[in-house]
């Protein structure tokens, strides 16, 4: 077994992109170290703020919670989940979302697609063949949880997007010819109270390792992955990035730090572009008719 390359104790796991071996105490230094950096490094929480956050009860978002009430910090907490209704996974995600609120004494807000667009995911599944399923519940997704934010009365609305999250999202608006979208991904050009502003602490944190601190934290969490995954043009750029990573470790840093170093440019060239407010309902929105309003045309005709 390896040692420590800080102590020299039993190391637990290796870390490639830096090399080292690391024990558990000081991996979870390291975690947790990164953590508080991230927060600094982009000014993302003020001391007092209610911080909505998204928690759909799998690793990243539980891990996040347990981050935040451990920073200790006069923090009010709020956490919102979005009951999609995916059979066989969700039901058990939001389970153990209520199992970690309860412990840790958050209070917590459920929002389900049926009461709030008309039905559940896997009903719009069924009726509608062409798109896939993650078109539908992205764009529900999305803004439920804006307005669960929103009507919590969130400054913030905090979400576990990890690194590979994030370094798959840059690759997508890429590869969908879409640097309009990316442009406004990371810091929203509306600032209105209509918009709560989003922030992802975990934004520099590898998915593995968020997975690793669950298992040496004692976090219990289902490792389930939702049925419809594998439709996801997400899923294509996840694999090829996990390949890249593994050969060229460092690969996802890279890719999440050169959008960081272009951000600034990307804002300033489609500023034009940014959100405005959806004609139909008044929720923040790229159209003059928001995703949402369409779409729920169209599950009222389906
Ligand atoms: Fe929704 Fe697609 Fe994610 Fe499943 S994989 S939760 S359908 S976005
Ligand atoms: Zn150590």
């Amino acid at each position: 077994m390896d040692s420590c390359s800080v102590c020299k104790k039993e190391a637990v796991v290796f870390i490639p992109y830096s090399k080292k071996h690391l024990c558990e105490i000081h991996f979870i230094e390291m975690f947790d170290r990164r953590f508080r950096k991230t927060l600094r490094e982009f000014s993302l929480l003020k001391k007092g703020e209610r911080i909505a956050v998204g928690l759909s009860g799998g690793k990243d978002s539980c891990a996040l919670l347990h981050s935040l009430v451990q920073l200790n910090l006069p923090l009010d907490l709020v956490a919102v989940t979005i009951n999609e209704g995916i059979a066989n996974y969700r039901e058990k995600t939001l389970e153990t979302a209520k199992r970690e609120c309860k412990k840790l004494g958050i209070e917590h807000i459920v929002l389900d697609f049926k009461n709030e667009a008309g039905m559940m995911l896997d009903e719009i599944v069924k009726n509608d063949s062409e798109n896939i399923p993650c078109s539908h519940c992205g764009v529900i997704r999305r803004y439920l949880l804006n307005k669960g934010a929103r009507e919590a009365g969130a400054d913030k609305l905090a979400l576990g997007h990890n690194l590979d999250d994030v370094a798959q999202t840059v690759m997508m608006n890429i590869m969908r010819n879409e640097p309009s979208r990316l442009a406004r991904f990371n810091t929203p050009f509306v600032n209105d109270r209509k918009f709560v502003q989003r922030i992802r602490p975990f934004l520099k944190t590898p998915e593995r390792e968020i997975a690793i601190y669950c298992i040496l934290k004692e976090i219990e969490i289902e490792s389930i992955e939702c049925p419809y995954t594998r439709f996801a043009f997400r899923a294509h750029v996840r694999s090829i990035l996990n390949n890249m990573e593994e050969r060229f470790p460092g690969t996802k840093f890279r890719v999440v730090n050169s959008f960081l170093e272009i951000e600034d440019a990307l804002q300033a060239k489609y500023t034009k572009t940014g959100l405005g407010f959806c004609r139909q309902c008044g929720e923040p929105s790229a159209n003059e008719i928001c995703m949402f309003c369409k779409n729920i045309k169209m599950y009222k005709g389906c």
